[in-house]
């Protein structure tokens, strides 16, 4: 579907292999990134679900912090999935650990309780077509609040569960955690193919 195009998978912790099969099923290369000469030549990133403190320490030490701050600031598409929500948010609520800080965003962490630590449920994500999409959510983050320049994508009982700002994408669910690519392949629209 789409040759030489490259993704770029942050391959610290997390949900990794699941992004690489849903990539590959759309016959898209994908590359792990451990360290900053890794970002050469993608095409798009894809931060994983995981745990975003521990993800955060570990970026800023393989010098990955700054690195995709500025890639992410200068125009590549960064699709962040749960954890990857939480790093690309400015904003994350009683918390200051390490972050790229690049969507306008205000992000509650373990949002939805004890008794809902990990569920599912159909959602209606027009963007994504007519057909609901099934989304899993497993300790998940929700976007409390957005600022202007933030386009929310998915709302449900007033918590944004998907949303965009430019070339940024995150979901508070897991795409890669079903056969659906409807998310990966709208992200993939994000890139300049010129
Ligand atoms: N609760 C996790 C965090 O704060 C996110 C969970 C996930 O990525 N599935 O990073």
């Amino acid at each position: 579907m789409v040759s030489g195009m490259k993704v770029g998978i942050l391959a610290l912790q997390g949900a990794i292999r699941e992004h690489r099969k849903s990539l590959h099923r759309l016959g898209v290369e994908t590359v792990d990134v451990l360290n900053p000469q890794d970002l050469k030549g993608i095409n798009a990133l894809i931060l994983p679900g995981g745990e975003s403190t521990t993800t955060g320490k570990l970026m800023l030490r393989y010098g990955l912090l700054e690195a995709i701050a500025r890639a992410g600031s200068q125009g590549l598409p960064i699709l962040g999935t749960c954890t990857g929500l939480i790093l690309l948010s400015k904003h994350i609520n009683h918390s200051n650990q390490h972050r790229l800080g690049l969507m306008d965003t205000y992000v509650e962490r373990n949002a939805f309780g004890r008794q809902l630590e990990s569920f599912e449920a159909e959602m209606p994500v027009p963007v994504l077509g007519e057909k609901p999409f099934h989304t899993v959510f497993i300790r998940a983050p929700y976007i409390e609040k957005a600022d202007e320049g933030v386009e929310v994508l998915l709302r449900y009982q007033g918590k944004i569960l998907f949303a965009k700002q430019d070339n940024l994408l995150a979901t508070a669910f897991h795409p890669e955690l079903t056969d659906d690519t409807r998310v990966h392949e709208y992200f993939l629209q994000l890139i300049n193919q010129d």
